[in-house]
């Protein structure tokens, strides 16, 4: 008997390990491990738990329509995750295991536990790399290293590509026989511990068919225009396809697909072109975090970051995160994600170097923020992005690279229509007060002034970094002598 084990890769097209497991002919099983305290740990946001359960929901129902028994064990965390796997192994005499890699440490960690108990008992495992669009160990500098910058990396991606490239998938063998989702009543059952507002739920929709009608509206209406309208956030621009991504509800290899196909059209190459280098930022965040594991602990990328010393002002973080810092746009954003649970990405680049330069509060904190609300939380993207905006990390900004909230907003937002669509209490202000409230303190309430100044803040930034830089040479000296 074979297994297919799913994790985040919630779906049954573009799925290899199913293809695989199914192609003898063989009767196969699919299991999912439920691990609520490691959400909890990860602090999962409730809004991307309940993405995930109703996913599998569907997942459960079409594999049963297709001849498979979906199982869901529960497994509490990650250690419970390997004992409930080998026991269900054992149980059910499964001789092959099929999997997609996952490569957070954690992940890692889990998965090799379970190897390691799987081949005591002469179990084969069979990995596959359907999570990204290339395997984070297939490509290495002249040096045999990883690649660090993004632009080299993309240039290496684009010919992997080429000659790599997904090919169009194959269809399951499915069974001919009526299958059994076995773990439905463990699904509904999570489902109903969460507590979570419907407003919020209303706004998503889980599930593979849903991920795939989003890709084709995208691609048929969206995607010539994304170049140019991509950091507008008032616009419908992007795709908004990152918690089908993360969740593998949509297969990266569907996503690349859909963009080549687009790319024929000579009116939608350029964006076609411009949004397959998103999904290259993708898994050069993925092959980040798998060749550089100290990240998963919390360590910044750039050592010397380490010696930074950042604020710990809790009014500050909280203004920050209730959007409440008197900068319209960061406060849009925020109130975005907390109402929403996705926010666009120029306003998380926005919100967190604000929090990381203006602030000078440590990333880490805003990182955890992140997740606690993403539907779209995805640890190396999230991590990478948070790095990237505090300049700690692999090929980011520049530490002297502070965004001005109000340019951003006259550049990005210029007739104020994100910010009045979140700061309602700004929605009446005129196209240049939206921006800069403060000078008409009378017409603006309740809304709060702005928290720091955005005068000096480059200055302060530059000493700290230099502070930090020479801290580190000096431990390095030390540690020499
Ligand atoms: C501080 C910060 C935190 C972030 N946290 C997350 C996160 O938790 N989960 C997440 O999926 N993305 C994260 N991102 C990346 C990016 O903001 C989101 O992927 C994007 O906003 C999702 O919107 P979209 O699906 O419409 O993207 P599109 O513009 O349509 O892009 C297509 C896909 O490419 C990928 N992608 C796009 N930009 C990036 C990027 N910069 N890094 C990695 N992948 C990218 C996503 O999978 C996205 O769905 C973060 C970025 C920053 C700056």
């Amino acid at each position: 008997m074979r297994l297919i084990w799913f994790r985040n890769d919630l779906r049954c097209h573009s799925h290899t390990p199913l293809l695989r497991a199914l192609a003898a002919g063989e009767p196969a099983l699919a299991l999912y491990v439920l691990c609520p305290l490691q959400w909890d740990r990860h602090e999962v946001a409730p809004l991307r738990r309940w993405y995930v359960l109703e996913s599998l929901l569907e997942l459960g129902k079409t594999l049963a329509s297709r001849g498979v028994d979906l199982h869901v064990v529960d497994g509490g965390d990650f250690d419970g995750a390997v004992v409930a796997v080998t026991n269900f192994v054992r149980e059910h005499g499964i001789t092959d295991v099929f999997c997609n890699r996952e490569y957070p440490l954690n992940e890692l960690n889990r998965d090799r536990a379970v190897a390691y108990e799987l081949e005591k008992d002469g179990v084969r495992i069979h990995g596959f790399d359907d999570g990204v669009l290339v395997p984070p160990r297939a490509l290495n500098t002249g040096k045999g290293t990883p690649y660090t910058v993004f632009t080299a990396y993309k240039r290496r991606w684009d010919r992997w590509m080429e000659e790599n490239g997904p090919r169009v998938p194959e269809v399951p063998c499915w069974p001919a026989r009526r299958g059994r989702f076995a773990g439905r009543g463990r699904v509904e059952a999570a489902l109903s511990e969460l507590s979570l507002g419907q407003a919020l739920r209303a706004q998503w929709q889980p599930g593979e068919d849903a991920a795939a009608r989003q890709l084709s509206a995208f691609v048929k209406w969206h995607i010539e225009d994304y170049k140019r309208l991509r950091d507008r956030p008032a616009e419908t621009a992007t795709s908004e396809l990152s918690t089908a991504l993360s969740a593998g509800t949509l297969a990266p290899a569907e996503a690349w697909r859909a963009a080549r196909m687009a790319m024929q059209d000579p009116v939608a190459r350029e964006g076609a072109a411009t949004w397959i280098g998103e999904l290259a930022w993708r898994d050069f965040y993925r092959q980040i975090l798998h060749r550089f594991p100290a990240l998963a602990k919390g360590a910044p990328f750039r050592p010397e970051t380490r010696f930074l010393r950042w604020n710990d002002n809790e009014a500050h973080f909280d203004a920050w995160c209730e959007g409440r810092t008197g900068y319209p746009l960061v406060d849009a954003a925020m109130r975005q994600l907390v109402s929403t649970g996705w926010m666009h990405n120029r306003l998380r680049m926005l919100a967190a170097m604000f929090l990381t330069k203006h602030l000078f509060i440590d990333w880490r904190k805003g990182e955890r923020f992140f997740m606690r609300h993403l539907i779209d939380g995805d640890f190396a993207a999230n991590n990478g992005g948070w790095q990237w905006s505090a300049s700690t990390g692999t090929d980011a900004a520049p530490y002297f690279r502070v965004f001005s909230p109000v340019r951003q907003s006259r550049r990005f937002d210029p007739e104020g229509r994100f910010i009045a669509r979140y700061v309602t209490e700004l929605a009446e202000l005129d196209n240049e007060t939206i921006h800069e409230p403060w000078k008409q303190p009378l017409l603006t309430g309740d809304y709060p002034p702005p928290l720091v100044p955005h005068e000096g803040v480059k200055q302060r930034v530059e000493t700290a970094f230099r502070a930090a830089r020479d801290a580190w040479h000096r431990q390095a000296g030390e540690q020499g002598a």
